[in-house]
């Protein structure tokens, strides 16, 4: 586990901090100077992880920056298991929409315009290519991120140009989940990602990664929401539940978030290793080593 540096997150809990090993973590990027970074680089195939979230609200049970704190801790797990390196988490999402994370009229929920997420994107993976990382994972934790950040991938590409080495693996986390996985985690059924706001794998995973940061005895207990076929603008606030959360979290445990945290981690660093050259390879069941799959 990686407790030890999960005081990059954005909520400036000090619960883990230990001020020596923060100081040069060699997996995260903002704790190296730029010759520890330079060297980093220099090494084989290196990986870097770009961590997306929002500051939105969860519920009252979940704290703003909850998107934000998962992807983060998603990253670091995944970048443990290849030895990549976690870039600063773009810790701000484009806007809040009713049907997925509630809407924009919560105290708190703060958000970008797509246009500046494209541009904040762009101009992350230019510099970081510019630099010679070439082999990128723009890990997303806000569902409504998702189109921005292809936009910003897609523009930095064409920046770099054709001939550039650069590579970009976009990862919505979620995706990862498998039906077995869910079927654990949902036996009742699963309401699907978009109501999952705050939800049970949401409230799942922050209870295992920040117990600290979630108020168990605050989880409303609310039916699945039921939205119109439609999306209106400016939006309707009585569409959405006052707690703010679209499907009930009782169900949530610290149990269902290890096994949804550590099936992730597993899955998306095999994915990362598969798409990318990686300086350290996949161990296949027999023991033996497999090279990942070179991709030019
Ligand atoms: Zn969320
Ligand atoms: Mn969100």
């Amino acid at each position: 586990m990686s407790s030890l540096y999960r005081l990059h997150c954005i909520d400036g809990s000090t619960e883990f901090l230990k001020e020596s090993e923060f100081s040069m973590h060699p997996l995260m990027m903002g704790s190296l100077s730029w010759v520890e970074y330079q060297q980093r680089l220099q090494e084989d195939h290196v990986i870097v992880l770009l961590p997306c979230g929002a500051l939105e609200q969860h519920g009252p049970h979940l704290p703003l920056g909850t998107d934000a704190l998962l992807s983060t801790a998603i990253a670091q797990d995944v970048a443990e298991q290849i030895n990549g390196i976690v870039a600063p988490t773009v810790s701000y999402g484009y806007k809040s929409q009713p049907k997925s994370g509630g809407g924009q009229h919560f105290p708190g929920t703060t958000s970008l315009d797509g246009s500046s997420l494209i541009q904040i994107v762009r101009d992350i993976i230019r510099e970081l290519a510019r630099q010679g990382a070439n082999q990128l994972v723009v890990l997303n934790g806000h569902y409504e991120n998702q189109w921005f950040l292809t936009e910003g991938i897609e523009l930095a590409v064409r920046d770099m140009g054709r001939d550039n080495p650069l590579r970009v693996m976009r990862v919505e986390y979620w995706d990862f989940l498998t039906e077995e996985i869910l079927t654990s985690v949902f036996p009742d059924g699963f309401p699907g990602f978009a109501l999952e706001h705050a939800a049970v794998m949401e409230t799942s995973l922050m209870a295992h990664y920040h117990p600290k940061l979630v108020k168990l005895d605050r989880i409303p207990d609310v039916p699945p929401v039921n939205f119109p076929a439609y999306d209106v603008f400016p939006l309707r606030p009585e569409w959405v539940p006052a707690s703010g959360v679209l499907s009930s979290a009782k169900a949530a445990t610290p149990e269902k978030g290890a096994l949804m945290a550590n099936h992730l981690t597993k899955t998306i660093a095999a994915a990362v290793q598969q798409e990318f050259q990686s300086s350290t390879a996949i161990s296949s069941p027999n023991g033996q080593t497999a090279i990942p799959e070179v991709v030019h």
